[in-house]
């Protein structure tokens, strides 16, 4: 089954590349423009993982990830934030709104998607049941 994943970003650029790269490891990709959407999409259709901007318009992508924590059905869906915040205390911030971790921008498209399923695996053996 392929896997699906959930983008929330902003930017046109960021949105072109992250798909490009995920698609070709066999994801199926839907893209969010703001957070609002974004929860919308992930509520309406739980993703295997949602890729998080943290600077977005109107609701930045912490608001966001505490408003997908307080949905129980999202439990198990790795939320991995994507953010060109490079400050110190910014990996922490992103860990406690509720997010699996943390790839700072610009990606490197070599080590990428590595580092997202790395998260997502990280996440999900958390709970006893395993990979879902
Ligand atoms: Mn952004």
């Amino acid at each position: 089954m392929t896997s699906q994943v959930l983008l929330i970003e902003d930017n046109e650029q960021n949105r072109y590349l992250t798909t490009f790269l995920l698609e070709r490891n066999g994801y199926s990709v839907r893209v969010a423009h703001d957070g609002l959407s974004g929860i919308r999409s992930a509520t309406e259709s739980p993703p295997d993982v949602i890729l998080l901007d943290i600077q977005l318009p109107t609701m930045d992508g912490y608001a966001v990830a505490r408003s997908l924590r307080a949905n129980a059905a999202l439990d198990r869906t790795p939320i991995v934030a994507v953010t060109s915040y490079a400050m110190v205390g910014d990996r922490e911030k992103c860990l406690e709104a509720g997010c699996s971790g943390y790839i700072e921008k610009p990606i490197d498209p070599e080590t990428f998607v590595g580092q997202v399923e790395a998260i997502a695996d990280d996440h999900r053996s958390g709970f006893d049941g395993g990979p879902a």
